[in-house]
């Protein structure tokens, strides 16, 4: 890989504050570079332990600047390439004093280290190979997740898990090129000729589908969905609404027309971040402020992911209910549910689901079938590697499309070696995720999104 140029020079001697900007009971402040470790003992009252303690060893002793004590602290050393960065390093446990930082940060910087860049200690990581790609960008996916779930998908990413999938489909894919070798090479009539058509590729792109759609699920546990509550006036969306929200904050009345606009919660279905909609009823109304209310009620619901059309079982099949469902016919987002079951006289017609928001009747069932439809023909994360970067995405995406050439290249009756350039293609994509082949434009767009001291 060529790393001229790069605005992140690995032979510097970087310093940063690893932790946030804020009085604290300690901070870290980090250090790494060739020779750190004699540069840090100019400024280290142990300095003679500094020099020659072996690696992941916490020494006890002051920063000093000449003569003065900047502050008492505990340095962890670490001797490449067994640190982070895979070069020397030491980590500074420091008061968490700001003025106390603000001095040992001004003597390092005087002492021959500059401030590291975002994420420049991760970027050595990556050029000494402690990391490919995947787990650089699972480190500041850590670090920036939202949910418990989030967290959990981004510490299986930096333990390998898309590099060891990404690696796989490499393998597959470098096997079908050495097919396709075998087909350039020789002629017919000396070797049997191995399969190299669609049939073959198709379990490489069954694999990157797999592993594409998982973006989709890891989105929709990152980013959450869109549930709406819809129906006539007085159905019960607001009491289905407190049920979910398990507190009252919609009105309950049994005056037509109380929701007047819509309200918004944000709540977990499964872990998933759903965010709920309590629409104004659906019904004609003359009231501008009414109008006004189920036009925004229309636009939520057309962009929702559910939609919870709710039916009162008490008034049974209405003229409302009868034209959303034509309205609606086959939208898959749709569950129809028949509430105020507790009170009804007609059991549910077929389709709808009984519940009721008052004694909480088929909520569960009603939070699973919400599940299904979220997750509908996508994969659901269990233990397998859920990517979340655009970048890997996207060049999953083109490698996906270069197969695809290939194949109709291939169909064509394109010559093979033209064709195989399709295949070098996909497979320059994939050595793109891990980091094998990339420019140092994505590099550094990457590394700078990194917070500071990472
Ligand atoms: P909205 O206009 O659709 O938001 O309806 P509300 O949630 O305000 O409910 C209208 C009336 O129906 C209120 O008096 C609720 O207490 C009542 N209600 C709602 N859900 C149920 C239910 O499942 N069973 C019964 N018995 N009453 C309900």
């Amino acid at each position: 890989m060529i790393m001229k140029d790069i605005k992140y020079d690995p032979d510097d001697l970087i310093a940063a504050l690893a932790t946030p900007w804020a009085e604290s009971a300690l901070a870290v402040i980090r250090t790494s570079g060739p020779e750190c470790i004699n540069k840090l003992a100019g400024v280290f009252s142990a300095s003679d332990k500094l020099l020659i303690v072996p690696g992941n060893t916490v020494v006890y002793g002051h920063i000093v600047d000449g003569n003065t004590s900047l502050d008492e602290v505990m340095a962890a050393v670490y001797r490449a390439p067994k640190s982070y960065t895979g070069q020397e390093s030491v980590e500074f446990f420091v008061h968490g004093s700001l003025p106390g930082i603000k001095k040992i940060l001004e003597l390092l910087f005087r002492s021959g280290f500059r401030e590291a860049s975002p994420g420049e200690f991760t970027f050595r990581a990556f050029l000494n190979q402690k990391m490919d790609l995947t787990r650089a960008e699972a480190v500041q996916e850590i670090i920036s997740a939202k949910s418990n779930q989030a967290q959990s998908l981004a510490l299986n990413r930096l333990s390998g898990s898309i590099e060891g999938s990404i690696n796989s489909i490499k393998s597959d894919m470098t096997d079908l090129l050495a097919s396709v070798e075998i087909q350039l090479d020789y002629p017919e009539d000396e070797v049997e000729m191995p399969d190299v058509t669609a049939s073959e590729t198709k379990p490489i792109e069954d694999k990157m589908n797999r592993l594409l759609s998982t973006y989709r699920a890891g989105k929709i546990y990152q980013e959450g969905v869109k549930v709406v509550l819809a129906g006539k006036t007085n159905a019960g969306k607001s009491s289905l609404f407190n049920l979910f929200l398990k507190e009252d904050r919609s009105i309950v009345s049994d005056i037509h027309g109380t929701t007047r606009d819509y309200l918004e919660s944000w709540i977990s279905i499964g872990g998933i971040p759903v965010r709920l909609f309590d629409t104004a009823g659906l019904r004609d109304a003359d009231h501008p402020i009414e109008v006004e209310g189920i036009r925004r009620s229309n636009e939520i619901i057309d962009n929702a992911h559910v939609i919870l059309y709710l039916a009162d079982a008490q008034e049974g099949i209405t003229p409302e209910l009868t034209s959303f469902m034509t309205e609606y016919k086959d939208d898959k987002r749709c569950v129809y549910l028949w509430n105020k079951v507790d009170k009804a006289v007609v059991s549910a017609p077929e389709g709808f689901l009984p519940v009721s928001a008052l004694t909480g009747e088929g909520f569960s069932t009603l939070e699973k079938m919400i599940k299904e439809i979220v997750f509908k023909d996508q994969y659901v994360p269990g233990n397998e590697p859920v990517i979340d970067s655009m970048r890997q995405k996207n060049l999953l995406e083109s490698a996906l499309d270069s197969i695809n050439k290939y194949n109709d290249a291939l169909k064509r009756g394109m010559p093979m070696d033209m064709a195989a350039v399709d295949l070098t293609d996909a497979l320059h994509s994939l050595g793109e995720i891990t980091g094998e082949v990339t420019s140092v434009d994505v590099l550094e767009r990457m590394f700078s999104n990194f917070c500071v001291g990472k």
